[in-house]
């Protein structure tokens, strides 16, 4: 399988070559150059497979350049036992008749991003290894919350890189913010910077742009921990299948029945992976692309114009506090049958004008595979209440978020077949908005978000995540606070020192 950009002027990279530079060099994302199938034979050979076998095999058909030892090396080293303790890596929990919770938060940082980012560095390792660079590799990252402190994990003390992580200094939750501020390790530098996610996604996305040119002295080749980087989304495609074959075991649904997806989405890529899952041949009818208020998708699928132009609210669901979504990008790409010219037009639109709208034939061919709606804040707070309340289950507001737009999609539409919810993040890693939704506002009076994570672990009887769990006895050791302009002095900085 080789790898094309989205912008048309990169053909014919290798898998290791696309995962180690993270972004096409013409400001593009790489794809695959051919969509991959598996028949319905092959799907039902997989039930009642283990997570890394099913993971072996999803990623086999997509990284072919990797060995089948190094692919199995590397998902060895990353979906064990101790990174996601419990009796499966990713579980699904029974909600009520249609609903079912995919909960990928077992993971070492409690959220979704731990699948993706505890494998990455072992294939970027591998990567390196094959297309022969001498140079050290450093990893840039912006995030809005969950992909910063997982990056961190994967990459902490890995040999021959270097992390550095930006963050928007108020974009982040408190326990968010003290995961990455704390973070040990002698490669890792943790940046705060004074705007939002998408001021410092670009800022990022310059750097690599200009890298070329930016950096003479420096030693070292830029990749990518963020969902642009390909490595991030195939890891990500394996929980689609392992949910739905997990429910085929089960007995819940028959071979070849349809489901539907509920995925809370902020930079698109998630619900993408889930597009390529579908795309392969696993039965999903609709993906329910679920956005908070920061609704700028649910606008987009619903009407066929990307508007950016539009206040940025934080909300309590901040890692999908995005306006930009980089990953987009490559669906319109896949939509399109690979226009790279119109993708292009588009993506110069959206720079340009913060806006641009695609033709009737595209809006309805993703109308065909996507639905879409939001939720305010006070309907996240109200849905988490009563979740606890009806099922004894509690959500974290992400989560959350998706469980209120598969409300309005039932009620809307009326498609009652089978769903799951990806559930991304623990409730312990946003617990102050979860008390407050279960207990009430007077419960997090006076408390810090150290005091809740017990205050909740005690009203519910649930366990506080190993990850979460020591945070207040560690010490901070990133303290650095920039401007979005100083983030290219930073990187270099940083690297030369
Ligand atoms: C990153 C994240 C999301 C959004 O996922 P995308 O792939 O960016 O759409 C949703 N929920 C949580 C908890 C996250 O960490």
């Amino acid at each position: 399988m080789l790898y094309e950009s989205t912008r048309g002027k990169i053909h014919s990279f290798s898998a290791p070559k696309a995962i180690k530079l993270g972004m096409a060099p013409d400001g593009g994302l790489f794809v695959p150059a051919e969509p991959v199938q598996i028949t319905k034979q092959q799907l039902n050979s997989l039930v009642g497979v283990s997570y890394q076998e099913k993971a072996f095999y999803i990623l086999n058909l997509f990284l072919t350049d990797f060995t089948a030892a190094q692919l199995k090396e590397s998902i060895t080293r990353a979906y064990h036992q101790k990174n996601f303790p419990g009796p499966k890596i990713a579980p699904v929990k029974k909600l009520n008749a249609e609903l079912y919770l995919l909960e990928l938060w077992h993971g070492p940082t409690a959220a979704f991003k731990d699948f993706a980012l505890q494998i990455l560095p072992y294939l970027l390792r591998h990567a390196v290894a094959k297309t022969g660079a001498d140079k050290k590799i450093a990893i840039l990252v912006a995030t809005s919350g969950d992909t910063g402190k997982a990056a961190l994990e994967g990459f902490k003390d890995v040999e021959g890189t270097k992390i550095i992580v930006f963050y928007p200094v108020e974009g982040v939750s408190k326990i968010q913010e003290l995961q990455m501020v704390t973070q040990e390790g002698s490669n890792v530098q943790v940046v705060a910077v004074r705007g939002n996610f998408d001021q410092t996604q670009r800022g990022v996305k310059e750097i690599f742009r200009e890298s070329p040119y930016l950096l003479p002295k420096i030693t070292y080749c830029f990749s990518s921990a963020n969902s642009i980087n390909w490595g991030r989304l195939v890891p990500q495609i394996v929980y689609y299948f392992s949910a739905y074959l997990d429910l085929q075991k089960q007995g819940e649904i028959a071979p070849s029945e349809e489901i539907n997806f509920v995925v809370p989405t902020g930079n698109f890529g998630n619900i993408l992976a889930a597009f390529y899952a579908r795309q392969m041949g696993l039965p999903i009818r609709k993906l329910i692309c679920a956005t908070n208020q920061n609704n700028v998708l649910t606008d987009f699928i619903r009407t066929g114009f990307y508007d950016c132009n539009r206040i940025f609210y934080q909300t309590i669901s901040p890692s999908m506090d995005i306006l930009v979504a980089s990953n987009l990008e490559r669906l319109l790409y896949e939509v399109t049958g690979h226009e790279a010219v119109k993708v292009e037009k588009w993506m110069t639109d959206l720079q340009e004008k913060g806006c641009f709208r695609v033709d009737e034939e595209v809006l309805e061919k993703i109308k065909a595979i996507f639905w879409s709606d939001f939720a305010a804040d006070e309907e996240t707070l109200t849905t988490i209440r009563d979740t606890y309340r009806q099922y004894n289950y509690i959500l974290d507001p992400h989560t959350a978020v998706g469980k209120n737009v598969h409300a309005k999609y039932l009620s809307q539409t009326g498609d009652t077949i089978k769903t799951v919810l990806v559930s991304t993040a623990s409730p312990f890693k946003f617990c102050p908005h979860v008390v407050k939704a279960i207990l009430g506002e007077k419960a997090t009076q006076n408390k810090s978000a150290f005091e809740l994570l017990d205050v909740l672990a005690r009203a519910t009887s649930l366990e506080i995540p190993p990850g979460l769990k020591n945070l207040p006895q560690k010490a901070v050791r990133h303290t650095l606070v920039i401007d979005p302009a100083g983030m290219k002095q930073t990187v270099i900085n940083s690297l030369t020192s």
